[in-house]
């Protein structure tokens, strides 16, 4: 299998198996986020594209449904930004045909998020997860390094737009490391701005070119969002699962 792969075990999501809808050989983003588990992108794209064919996706699905395994949640993402998918909406609809009593999740980078047609593509979700990582245009431009024309405010705006339109869970991922650290209480002014239904405060605890930060300076981030409903990487959970295809998993998800 090239599309469908774990399931893995997700500290925010549980038994989650993957669809990554771009699916290339190399990592394909509009970000080049300097803490990247999988590298240097190797194809920086902004514009949207086709990468998998529906068909493809069904095939893969329901191998995997013949299995029987346990699912808490089936989740787009991968090697790269899933929201690249110009028919990201259509393989949605695939995963729902195939798995309709699963909930379907979203890692996005929320790059694109200012373009009306992606957030329409995404109100086929039950939880869309985005990123913000940065409290400010120089510090969005250190850590994500994007590649896409957007400003931080123009994305923000964008976040809150699907915020309205959306009727499903919306969550923020913010990735702390040494670089926004100690600017917690501007990354929590902005999550206030937005009102998601949860912020999920993480720090990379896989491979990575960046340090995580330690336990106690998580800590003293979450000071700074007391009131709002986050969750922290290092008081989480995660269950125990048999990937169906260990090499197609350790592609997206290196250890
Ligand atoms: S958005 Fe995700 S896949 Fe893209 S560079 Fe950043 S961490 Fe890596």
């Amino acid at each position: 299998m090239s599309i469908v792969y774990g399931p893995v075990p997700s500290w925010r999501l549980g038994r989650s198996l993957g669809v990554d809808p771009v699916s290339t050989r190399g990592k394909t983003c509009s970000f080049n986020c300097v803490y990247c588990q999988l590298g240097p992108t190797r194809h920086p794209l902004t514009k949207r594209r086709i990468f998998v064919e529906p068909e493809a996706l069904a095939a893969e699905l329901e191998r995997v449904k013949q299995k029987g395994i346990e699912l808490d949640y089936i989740t787009f993402s991968g090697i790269g930004e899933p929201t690249l998918a110009s028919n990201l909406a259509e393989l949605v609809q695939v995963v729902r045909r195939i798995f309709p009593h699963h909930p379907i999740a979203i890692l996005t980078n929320s790059s694109l998020f200012p373009l009306a047609e992606v957030r329409r593509d995404l109100a086929g979700f039950d939880l869309i997860a985005a990123k913000v990582d940065a409290p400010d245009e120089g510090s969005f431009k250190a850590i994500n390094r994007p590649f896409v024309p957007f400003t931080l405010a123009e994305i923000i705006e964008g976040i809150k737009r699907l915020r309205d339109e959306f009727t499903g869970k919306l969550a923020l991922q913010m990735m702390f490391i040494p670089q926004n650290k100690d600017r917690a209480a501007d990354m929590a002014r902005i999550a206030r701005s937005i009102g998601p239904d949860e912020i999920q405060l993480n720090t990379p605890l896989r491979p990575s070119p960046v340090q995580p930060l330690t336990p106690e300076e998580m800590a003293q981030i979450e000071a700074a969002f007391q009131g709002l409903p986050y969750i922290n990487v290092y008081r989480a959970s995660r269950p125990t699962v048999q990937p169906l295809d260990t090499a197609e998993m350790r592609r997206r998800r290196p250890e």
